[in-house]
C-alpha cells in the first residue's frame, strides 16, 4: 500500500483505493490533507523567500512565536523554532542542563539529571532517545547520554524518591501517545509541578503530539490542569499541519532572587538550527495555527473526542477493554483473552486489529501492544467520523 494523494480525511492509495485516514500521519496533519488555506499560505510564500538563515530577522517568526505564546501557551516567554519533535527535546533537555549550570547543587557541581517516565516517547536522535523510558527504542545504541531516570507515570511517591541532588528537571507527557494512550492524572501533575517548586527543578512537557488543539485545549496540559504552569515546553506534529516544522517555549519566570528569566538563559550562540523556523515553515505553521484557532478547534476535538468514546464504548465488543485518552487523542484498549478468532501467531492485538482495518478501508495507528489509536484530523467531517467508526465496528466484531 503506497500513497499517493490526500483530501481532507481521505488518503488514496496507487492503486485508486480510498481510505478513511484516523492516523493524519500520526496526529501531524491536523487539518487534513491539502488542505487550501494551509497550500495557499505555502505557496504564497514559496514564490516570495523560502529560506534565508537566522543571520537576519524573520518577521514572520517574530509573528508566529508571539500567537503561540499568547494564544496557545499563554504564560509568558519565548519561543526557538526547530523542525522536528526530538529536535525540540533536545531543545528542552539543553536548556535543564544549562539550568543545572546556573543552579547548582549545594556542594557547587552542576544538576544534570532529568527524571522521564516508563513508557514515555522523547524522540530518536541521541538526546531524545535517552529521555525515553521504553527500553526497545535504546536496544544495541547504548552508551546512552547519561542523566536520565525512569519512573512509573502517575507514581507521585516514585517520582518523589527519584529526585536527587543532581535532578534539574522533570519532563513529561500531559497524555502518553506512542506508550499507549495514557494520560496524566491532575493529581500527578499537580504533585510533579509541586515538588518542582520544592526542589527548584525544571517541569518541562512534551507536547510533540497532544499539543496544538488536539487535546480539547490549545496544550494537552490546559485540558488536564490549566492552572499547572510549566517551565518549558517541546512542540512539533500538528504546529505544522503537515509541514516539517516543531519549537521549543522556555518561560519567562525568574530563576533566581536577581530577577533573572529562565528565557534569558540561552542567548544567540548557545543554541541554533540552519532550517528552524524558515519563513516557509513559520508562514505555513502560521496558517495552520490561526486555523485552528480560528475555528475553534480544540472545542470540536472535546466534543468529537467524547462521540468516539461514547459510540465505541456503546458497542459492547467484549474484546474492547475501553476507550482512553482526551480529544481526538484516543486509545482503544484490548483485551487479549477475549478475541473470538485466536491472533496470528506473533502479532499483538493492536497491530493485528489496525491490519483488518487497514484491509476494510480504514487507517489508524497501535500505541503499544494492546492499544489501537485513533487520531484523526481536527476538522474531520462528522460524516467520515461516522464513515470511519462504522469500519471500525465491522472489523471489531467479527474480531
Ligand atoms: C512523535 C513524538 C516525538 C518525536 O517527534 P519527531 O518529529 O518524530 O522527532 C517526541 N515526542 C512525542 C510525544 C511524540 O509523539
Amino acid at each position: 500500500m503506497d500513497m499517493e494523494r490526500g483530501e481532507g480525511s481521505h488518503l488514496f492509495d496507487t492503486e485508486g483505493r480510498r481510505y478513511v485516514d484516523f492516523c493524519a500521519g500520526i496526529a501531524t496533519c491536523c487539518l487534513g490533507h491539502a488542505n487550501p488555506v494551509v497550500v495557499d499560505a505555502l505557496c504564497a510564500q514559496a514564490r516570495k523567500l523560502m529560506h534565508c538563515s537566522n543571520l537576519y530577522g524573520i518577521p514572520g517568526q517574530e509573528r508566529l512565536a508571539k500567537m503561540i505564546v499568547e494564544d496557545i501557551i499563554r504564560i509568558p516567554g519565548r519561543v526557538f523554532f526547530s523542525n522536528s519533535g526530538a529536535e525540540s527535546n533536545d531543545g528542552i533537555i539543553k536548556v535543564a542542563r544549562r539550568f543545572g549550570h546556573r543552579r547548582p547543587a549545594a556542594d557547587g557541581s552542576p544538576r544534570y539529571e532529568v527524571i522521564t517516565f516508563n513508557k514515555s516517547f522523547h524522540g530518536r536522535t541521541l538526546g531524545s532517545m535517552a529521555a525515553t523510558g521504553q527500553a526497545k527504542i535504546q536496544i544495541e545504541f547504548d552508551p546512552l547520554l547519561v542523566g536520565f531516570k525512569y519512573v512509573d507515570f502517575n507514581d507521585l511517591d516514585a517520582l518523589r524518591a527519584a529526585i536527587s541532588p543532581i535532578t534539574c528537571g522533570i519532563m513529561l507527557e500531559a497524555i502518553q501517545g506512542e506508550g499507549g494512550v495514557n494520560p496524566v492524572q491532575p493529581e500527578f501533575l499537580r504533585g510533579a509541578a509541586a515538588l518542582c517548586k520544592e526542589h527548584d527543578l525544571l517541569l518541562m512537557i512534551d507536547e510533540v503530539q497532544c499539543g496544538f488543539c488536539r487535546c480539547g485545549a490549545p496544550m494537552g496540559w490546559q485540558a488536564v490542569c490549566p492552572e499547572v504552569q510549566p517551565d518549558l515546553v517541546s512542540c512539533a506534529k500538528g504546529i505544522g499541519g503537515g509541514f516539517p516544522m516543531g519549537c521549543f517555549w522556555v518561560s519567562n519566570r525568574a530563576i533566581d532572587a536577581q530577577g533573572t528569566p529562565l528565557s534569558s538563559i540561552m542567548n544567540a550562540g548557545s543554541h541554533g538550527s540552519t532550517f528552524g523556523g524558515t519563513p516557509l515553515a513559520t508562514a505555513t505553521s502560521a496558517a495552520v495555527v490561526a486555523e485552528l484557532l480560528k475555528q475553534n478547534l480544540a472545542e470540536r476535538a472535546r466534543k468529537l473526542g467524547e462521540y468516539i468514546k461514547a459510540t465505541v464504548e456503546g458497542w459492547n465488543i467484549p474484546c474492547v477493554s475501553g476507550v482512553r485518552g482526551l480529544g481526538l487523542l484516543r486509545g482503544v484498549g484490548f483485551d487479549k483473552s477475549r478475541f473470538r478468532h485466536p491472533l496470528p501467531e506473533g502479532t499483538t492485538p493492536a497491530a493485528h486489529v489496525n491490519n483488518l482495518c487497514r484491509q476494510a478501508g480504514l487507517l489508524a495507528c497501535p500505541a503499544g501492544p494492546d492499544t489501537l489509536r485513533l487520531i484523526p484530523a481536527l476538522n474531520i467531517p462528522q460524516e467520515v467520523l461516522d464513515e470511519g467508526l462504522q469500519i471500525l465496528h465491522g472489523v471489531l466484531e467479527e474480531a
